[in-house]
């Protein structure tokens, strides 16, 4: 018999599998190319062949000992070195390998950095709408999410009065997503900057420290002029958890890191509990051919090109229906304004037509739906006739 605490997190499983699952079903009906599935965000771009060139070369050069053989739990020096300068020659930052510990992805990122952060009773704030993981991540330390309400008025740019509000003595971490997942917006420098001062203010009135935990696995996917900014150089108390889920189309290869800058409070310390966590966690370490290959590949990044024209046309195809959407600025996420209050049972209405979309809800941001463009650019094309035959119940 499974844990009481584990139960309602296993029946309350992501909304987002499940569509996943519906659309399969669906597809084995139809076919697959009659099913237009937005649900997941598994990239569709392929990993550069610089990569599974590097991996070759690993395999059949470096002694097996090293490929195969545990390793400090931080992860392979020269990785973490390659990171840091890659990272320096980008923000003009002084990072070596101390400031940077491998792990399993941005999900691991995040869960070894709060294994690292959290006591029981801890409180972790959060801006709606979220990626819904992160409450189980919070809840795997015996800490709560604390939510920060949707903001439509400013783009679902984070409200910072908000958040001054629900900061607590028992707030240790606020976790900022950008670009965000699920809305594709990118909160620029000016809102960061906001941010960063309520923050310092927080601190000093509570005589606490507040980190930041700045999820980036998108930071690399950014349209036109849109810039992410180094949170790092707006606020010292900040950890960045990042993942080549997303940049280099590798989730299944469970690879990224989290840097924790010297400015960082007590982070020594702090990075080596995130090694030591890693090792408690069961990771033990990141894959060791993943960070050997990159290492000779930090400057590599995946076709942006690509998600930025499916954005655009799934945002000016559905602007033009009558639909109510966020212009993506990055990531791979259209956020789209339901039109009627029940997101589920439009997206019941959009699955009917074979158009598979997630409902905000499952994000936290109720009225809402996403659809994950990471998809040929032919779903895009071929799912227009279902969302305008949807579209014209609602607007004509
Ligand atoms: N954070 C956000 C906002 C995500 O969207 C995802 C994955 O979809 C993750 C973290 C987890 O990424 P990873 O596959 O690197 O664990």
């Amino acid at each position: 018999m499974i844990s009481n605490s584990m139960r309602p997190r296993v029946n309350g499983s992501s909304a987002i599998r499940r569509m996943f699952e519906e659309g399969k079903k669906l597809a084995a009906v139809y076919g697959p190319e009659n099913v237009y599935d937005f649900s997941l965000g598994n990239p569709n771009v392929p990993a550069p062949d610089e990569l599974k060139d590097a991996m070759i070369h690993i395999l059949e050069t470096e002694d097996p000992l090293k490929l195969h053989g545990y390793m400090s739990n931080a992860g392979f020096e020269e990785t973490r070195q390659a990171i840091a300068e890659d990272l320096n020659s980008r923000y003009g930052t002084s990072y070596s390998a101390a400031n940077v510990v491998m792990t399993a992805g941005a999900g691991a990122a995040m869960n070894i950095t709060m294994k690292s952060l959290l006591d029981p009773g801890d409180e972790v704030v959060v801006f709606a709408p979220y990626f819904l993981e992160y409450n189980n991540y919070i809840a795997n330390f015996g800490a709560v999410p604390v939510m920060v309400s949707p903001d439509p008025e400013s783009g679902f740019m984070p409200n910072i009065a908000e958040m001054v509000s629900r900061i607590t003595p028992k707030t240790r971490a606020v976790i900022v997503n950008n670009p965000n997942n699920p809305t594709g917006a990118v909160y620029p420098a000016e809102v960061i900057t906001r941010l960063a001062d309520a923050l310092r203010s927080k601190q000093e009135e509570l005589g606490t420290v507040i980190y930041i935990i700045s999820d980036e696995p998108y930071r690399e996917l950014v349209y036109g002029e849109a810039k992410v900014p180094h949170i790092p150089d707006f606020y010292d108390n900040t950890v960045v958890c990042y993942s080549y889920s997303k940049s280099l189309s590798l989730p299944g290869e469970r690879i990224g890191y989290v840097l924790v800058p010297s400015r960082s409070d007590g982070w020594e310390e702090f990075a080596l509990s995130l090694a030591t966590a890693n090792r408690f966690l069961g990771i033990v370490n990141a894959p060791s051919l993943q960070q050997l290959a990159i290492a000779r590949c930090t400057e590599l990044r995946s076709n942006v090109g690509f998600y930025e024209k499916n954005g655009r046309d799934l945002y000016e195809g559905l602007t033009a229906m009558g639909f109510s959407c966020i212009k993506p600025d990055g990531a791979f996420y259209l956020w789209v304004k339901s039109p009627i209050d029940d997101d589920a049972a439009f997206c019941d209405e959009l699955k009917d037509e074979r158009v598979l979309a997630t409902p905000g809800s499952a994000f936290m941001g109720p009225g809402y739906f996403r659809l994950s463009y990471c998809v040929s650019h032919e779903t895009v094309v071929n799912s227009m006739p279902g969302f305008r035959k949807v579209a014209e119940r609602y607007f004509g």
